[in-house]
């Protein structure tokens, strides 16, 4: 007997074309009603709520009052709720984000009780990552239920054996890179298949006969499952009465109002021996190309690169910081304030958030949340800092009057090579702004002569390093038991170079004042000849303003690195649509203007700057065509004929040491519905690339399939793509830029910088006058080469790494304490494992790690922690019994560890 099962939720879109509280104040009213159905209606049985516990929070923001209702509503299994909590973005949040998202909403569920829903749920996530399968496995969960990326059958919903994209079935096996699986199931018909059935028997039929059919034609099994409801779509409250009706209409099918885990237990008895099996990553690589919405990567490019400054800040610099200190001294972790960083952040995360597919009003609240995330990661870092600098046994390093110790940090997990510019107080003066004068204070500071430094290290060795300049400012305390302290200060700002700092480390300096007329000795510069050169590398700047870059290593020389491209966009927030028949205008074909801005020994930059011409938008027909909401591929809107200047200033630096060249670019955007991007030319003929995603690097094919219509190919990265043949291989890295493309050889590397469109893009018209992005953008880059070895290849991978975070600096004083001046808290000696957190325990106070495997290989070396065994965890972090002495990875393998104290 064929049985269908109708599972009752809305898909609950927090913001989109309306902004937050638009959406929050409707899901009021739905929980309300469904609070009332529950009541009146004994035969309603359960409502999902869309796989994402934050719906909870949300609703009792508004009605506290209603706390024990939801809690029966759930201890009864009526309100399903987990097992996340927020339905992310799979690509655009970083690892760790994903892994939290995991995390926290099993902990929301679990402290609502034990009704979790047992389904990882991306219904509408654009998109699937590759190691979905074995993230799932890790929180328990072996069902994935997804809306998008693959296709269940070909063109007219025929299928055939050639198309190697075809599912047979809606139902199938998903298999990660690790070899992990998950039962998959798409909603082939998509997630509002069983919206507002009729109750009327003749329009219940009409409605039935269709569905039932569409159903069936992708369904393995006799087990259908209808979903009741759509994106924000009130309860409907006669369901009762609609199934009553389809079961007298069809007495051979029992209609069920079901939830999804009676429904994925009946399948599972019911599923044929053999099912179709996907691998990877869903991405509806096999398609026409239209539908793959990986263009909302470049759009809004700012709030990327806000989402990648917190994730970082939160991950990267305020967790190690906290963990650190937490064993080190006795701060207390701040496990609650960290989660509220976290929840903030994730809020960003939705689909129609990060992907910025949404109106202007959601991107104006996202950089609120970013910012309230940002500024409780650095109360929290700035809190263990505080601890950490009180125990430094700074006094182990010999000083005289005067000098003044400074610790640099690489909280970051990869060894990291680079000039930081540390502002170090070399004079205080406290002050009480109700009786002193500031101002004189300020003045006899400021007259007050500034002696030249020197910086040593703690082995009493000169290192590279520069003063720029000095400076007085006005500064505060704020004492754990005291009021206020107000201070002006004299600071001096140092650059120094620190090379190959390893991985959560950190290292004590001192400034040393030098005799007034000592000669700061400069050494050979490294720029000469027109040539900024360093050990590894050696930069000649083209008369086009294109670098032409040797490789040392390899000798291999790398031309025409860095041309920009603009071309015209009449597509949308989701889709870059270039208008017909147009051409690129390319940077190289405009005088440009070369300018050593640093030369010394250890740092080199080369200003270029370039005035491109371009036009100022579309012509007139794009906003018509907008407002009559035609389809982007039949639009005909030509680029305007009036140009305007595009003004692009670009940096290039390269430090001793270092094997990367950093890239920052800063334009003033006047212009309108364009996109600006970045072309690296690798000179290399390749089948496929490799790109940082999440826990993998994947490998990608440079061509698409034989379905595919879309001129474009984008693709999505978090911090680096990756061209290699056998011999040489380049490495492009970027700060927030997550949309590249490589064309079909593997010879070039394109990262938009810039995508300015007027309209958001789905299913009606809502202009989006903010995602022009007018005004001034500075985006970073960078460049690196590597020989055959793969060593020398993941080096430039962590180099990417290292370039998103950024070295902290205590101003330390001299005093004696229990953590030495160099140390570092993690020991990794093998550049094949990549580790994303470094944490306490969520309701426990042992070390979590978190580390994946970058190869496709088992990790040839583990890593320790020094005084600490290792356990094997999970993403829940829950502790197993089995130690893990030696933390060698399986290919592709993610391990968390839970460390506990020798
Ligand atoms: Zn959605």
């Amino acid at each position: 007997m064929k049985r269908v099962y109708i599972v009752p939720h809305s898909h609950w879109d927090r913001e989109w074309y309306m902004p937050f509280e638009q959406h929050h104040m409707r899901l009021i009213e739905l929980i309300d009603n469904l609070i009332k159905l529950f009541k009146t209606d004994p035969e309603y049985k359960y409502f999902h709520l869309d796989g994402q516990t934050i719906i909870l929070d949300d609703y009792l923001q508004v009605r506290p009052e209603n706390r024990e209702i939801i809690q029966n509503l759930i201890n009864q299994g009526k309100l399903q709720i987990g097992p996340f909590y927020i339905l992310q973005d799979a690509f655009l949040t970083s690892s760790e984000s994903n892994a939290r998202d995991m995390l926290i909403g099993h902990r929301d569920s679990k402290s609502w009780g034990k009704h979790m829903v047992h389904v990882g749920y991306f219904p509408d996530t654009f998109g699937n990552m590759g190691q979905a399968p074995q993230m799932l496995k890790q929180v328990g969960l072996d069902t994935a239920m997804f809306g998008r990326g693959v296709k269940p059958t070909g063109f007219s919903n025929s299928t055939s054996p050639e198309d190697n994209f075809s599912t047979e079935f809606s139902e199938m096996k998903w298999v990660g890179p690790d070899n992990s699986s998950v039962l998959g199931i798409l909603f082939a018909n998509w997630y509002d298949n069983g919206k507002e059935i009729p109750t009327d028997p003749i329009k219940a039929k009409a409605f039935w006969d269709k569905k039932l059919t569409d159903a069936e034609k992708s369904a393995s099994t006799d087990d259908l499952l209808f979903l009741n409801g759509s994106d924000h779509e009130p309860v409907q409250m006669d369901l009762s009465k609609a199934i009553r009706t389809a079961n007298e209409l069809y007495p051979d099918i029992e209609f069920i109002h079901g939830n999804y885990d009676m429904y994925i237990e009946q399948l599972k008895k019911d599923l044929p021996k053999k099912i179709d099996e996907i691998d990877g990553e869903l991405t509806s690589q096999e398609t026409n190309g239209w539908t793959t919405l990986a263009n909302t990567a470049s759009n809004r490019i700012y709030l990327k690169q806000w989402n990648t400054k917190v994730s970082k800040q939160l991950e990267n610099i305020a967790e190690p910081l906290a963990t650190i200190a937490s064993q080190k001294t006795d701060f207390e972790y701040p496990h609650d304030q960290l989660r509220y960083a976290w929840k903030w952040l994730m809020q960003n995360h939705p689909h129609d958030s990060i992907c910025a597919c949404s109106v202007d009003d959601v991107a104006d609240e996202m950089i609120t949340r970013f910012k309230k995330s940002n500024q409780v990661g650095k109360f929290v870092a700035d809190a263990a800092l505080n601890k950490i600098k009180g125990q430094l046994n700074t006094n182990k390093i010999p000083h005289n009057l005067g000098e003044i110790p400074f610790t640099v940090f690489n909280t970051g997990t990869s060894n990291k090579t680079g000039t930081v510019i540390a502002e170090i107080p070399i004079k205080k003066i406290k002050f009480n702004p109700n009786k002193d004068s500031s101002e004189k204070i300020y003045q006899a500071l400021k007259n007050e002569n500034t002696p030249k430094y020197t910086v040593y290290d703690d082995q009493n060795k000169t290192i590279p390093a520069e003063v720029l300049d000095s400076k007085v400012k006005f500064n505060f305390d704020l004492p754990k038991d005291k009021f206020r302290r107000a201070y002006i200060e004299k600071v001096i700002h140092v650059k120094i170079l620190m090379e190959n700092m390893k991985p959560v480390s950190w290292k004590t300096f001192k400034l040393v004042p030098l005799n007034i007329d000592s000669k700061v000795l400069q050494k050979n510069s490294m720029i000469h000849d027109g040539i900024l050169e360093n050990e590894f590398l050696a930069i000649k700047f083209s008369k086009n303003g294109t670098l032409s870059v040797t490789d040392k290593q390899t000798g291999h020389l790398f031309k025409d690195q860095l041309c920009y491209e603009d071309t015209g966009d009449l597509g949308n927030e989701y889709v870059y649509r270039a208008p017909k028949n147009s051409r690129p205008i390319f940077s190289s074909d405009f005088p440009n203007k070369i300018v050593i801005k640093e030369n010394n020994s250890f740092v080199g930059k080369v200003e270029i700057k370039v005035k491109m011409r371009i036009p100022v938008s579309m012509n007139k027909k794009l906003k018509e065509e907008q407002e009559e909401h035609l389809d982007y591929r039949l639009r005909t809107a030509q680029r305007s004929g009036r140009f305007t200047d595009f003004t692009i200033q670009t940096e290039v630096t390269l430090e001793k040491g270092s094997r990367r060249i950093g890239i920052r670019t800063s334009f003033d955007n006047n212009s309108m519905d364009h996109r600006v991007r970045a072309l690296f030319s690798t000179g290399l003929q390749t089948k496929e690339h490799y790109a940082d995603s999440i826990f993998e690097v994947v490998k990608r094919p440079n061509s698409v399939s034989d379905k595919w219509k879309n001129p474009e190919n984008p693709q999505h990265t978090h911090s680096f793509v990756n061209v290699h043949d056998k011999k040489v291989g380049v490495t492009i890295s970027n700060f927030g830029l997550n949309e590249y493309e490589v064309d079909n050889t593997g010879k070039q590397i394109a990262i938009t910088l810039l995508r300015s469109i007027g309209e958001m893009g789905d299913w009606g018209y809502f202009p989006t006058p903010g995602a022009q992005c007018l005004g001034q953008s500075v985006v970073d880059l960078g460049i690196a080469f590597h020989g055959s070895n793969e060593e020398s290849r993941l080096q430039t991978f962590h180099d990417a790494f290292a370039a998103q975070v950024p070295f902290t600096i205590i101003k330390d004083e001299w005093n004696d304490g229990k953590i030495e001046t160099s140390g570092c808290f993690v020991n990794v000696p093998s550049k094949e494992i990549k580790i994303t957190a470094i944490k306490l325990q969520e309701d426990g106070n042992n070390v979590i790690t978190r580390q994946y495997n970058l190869t496709n290989h088992e990790s040839h070396k583990g890593f320790v922690i020094g005084g600490y065994v290792p356990y094997k965890s999970n993403i829940l972090e829950k502790q197993f019994d089995r130690e893990t002495a030696n933390l060698k990875l399986q290919p592709y393998e993610i391990h968390t560890s839970v460390w506990r104290k020798k």
